[in-house]
């Protein structure tokens, strides 16, 4: 869960993991941990029609659900890190 200090939603104010409710470490608006975004919209074919969904999880979260996983993630080497 993302709060932001302007309505534009530029300046990060703060994180929240919405698994584990830690707030995830800001500096100067840029989150200086791992992180999983995750937002997705639904359509028409869906029970959630015109809903727009967004939640945060922090690294530990994540590998924790990804872990669950019957399929592993698909994982690519970045040649430019964030
Ligand atoms: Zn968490």
């Amino acid at each position: 869960m993302r709060l932001y200090a302007d309505s534009e939603k530029r300046t990060l104010e703060k994180i929240v993991c919405n698994q584990c409710g830690r707030e995830l470490k800001l500096e100067n608006g840029i989150v200086q941990e791992g992180v999983f975004q995750g937002e997705t919209r639904f359509g028409y074919f869906s029970g959630k029609d015109g809903e727009r969904h967004s939640f945060d999880l922090c690294e530990e979260c994540y590998d924790r659900l990804t872990g669950s996983f019957l399929v592993p993630v698909t994982m690519e080497e970045e040649l430019e890190l964030l």
